[in-house]
């Protein structure tokens, strides 16, 4: 952290930060430059609120200069975090497709499904059994019996499964079951779910929140991290702007900045980031095109009668039409699908 003072602060003022920098921990250099003096702050502890510093008197500006994620940070890790989960590997040479529906409505959907995708050659089946929805009155998902039509599914197909948890208490539950367990976007700072994942042996799909910055998304990943888990893949779903025309609007350049400051695979929600069908195939392929290690897609065997995301969803032939022009795409940035 470098905190600028306003030209001509009286020492009284640096003096006072000093003092507040050692009481937390930290060794304050100092830089009388010719305008500013700039106190530069190393060691102690991570400074969570900058404002403390902000609102003292003299300071124009504080700099934060070193990460407050650390073991999510490539400063910390240069090389590709590469996760291996049954047969699929997420963030190696091969581009990563999870494609399955937005939720498990029965055995016989999931079947038609999974066997489609199985035939493409896609190893990996999401699907959700919580559901977490805007409405109180729309379907909220299976559970546990959605969770057991999953498995034995994937386990015809040895694929590997995506699902949601939604809240500590069933983390138990979808470790007997589920392979990667995913964190959706209005629960990327439920710190104490987080919390929890850090302390299981199972890769964590970690989504960015409606509002929220890479930095925070970042940090929620360090929430994972810090209790163990290393396996997390970060996930760009869309945020919320002001642009109505799509249900959210897809970061792409999200993609690009999350490779520079973290070393952990990222992939795309094209699905949730649009909300619209006609949107996705151009936006997976914009993802993949940008560098993203994967995406993760809603489809169903029947997009008008689903319970849940229809209109977003592919039928199973566009699917399979988008999965044949990705794999155009992968060799352009020197990826393999
Ligand atoms: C989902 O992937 O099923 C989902 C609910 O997505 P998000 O959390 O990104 O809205
Ligand atoms: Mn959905």
């Amino acid at each position: 952290m470098l905190i600028v003072m306003k030209p001509n602060s009286p020492e009284e003022y640096i003096k006072n930060i000093e003092e507040l920098l050692k009481t937390k921990g930290f060794m304050a250099h100092i830089s009388r430059g010719e305008i500013n003096t700039v106190i530069g702050a190393v060691g102690g502890k991570t400074i969570d609120d900058r404002r403390e510093f902000e609102l003292m008197q003299g300071v124009q500006e504080v700099i934060k200069i070193s990460s407050s994620y650390k073991l999510a940070s490539r400063t910390f890790q240069p090389e590709n975090t590469v996760i291996k989960v049954k047969d699929s590997v997420i963030g190696g040479d091969k581009i990563a497709v999870i494609a399955g529906p937005c939720a498990v409505e029965s055995l016989e959907q999931l079947e038609i499904i999974a066997e489609y995708l199985n035939n493409c050659g896609v190893k990996m089946l999401r699907g959700g059994a919580f559901k977490p929805r805007t409405s109180p009155y729309s379907f909220q998902g299976l559970g546990e019996e959605g969770l057991k039509y999953l498995k034995q599914v994937a386990d015809k197909y040895n694929m590997t499964i995506v699902s949601e948890v939604m809240e500590s208490s069933q983390i138990d539950l979808c470790m007997k079951y589920v392979d990667i367990l995913q964190v959706g976007a209005r629960n990327m700072q439920n710190f104490n779910l987080l919390k929890q994942l850090g302390y299981i042996d199972k890769p964590v799909l970690l989504k960015r929140g409606l509002s929220a910055t890479i930095e925070e998304l970042l940090m929620s990943a360090e929430y994972i991290m810090a209790g163990g888990n290393r396996n997390i893949i970060l996930c760009e779903r869309g945020i919320r702007t002001f642009e109505t025309a799509t249900r959210n609007t897809l970061d792409i350049s999200a993609i690009p900045v999350i490779k520079k400051l973290s070393h952990l695979p990222i992939i795309v929600d094209p699905s949730h980031a649009t909300g619209l069908r006609d949107k996705v195939a151009p936006m997976s392929r914009a993802a993949i095109a940008a560098g993203a290690d994967g995406i993760t897609i809603e489809i169903h065997n029947s997009p008008d009668t689903a319970l849940c995301d229809g209109a977003q969803s592919l039928y199973l032939n566009q699917f399979k039409e988008l999965y044949d022009e990705l794999k155009g795409i992968a060799p352009v940035v020197k990826r393999e699908l």
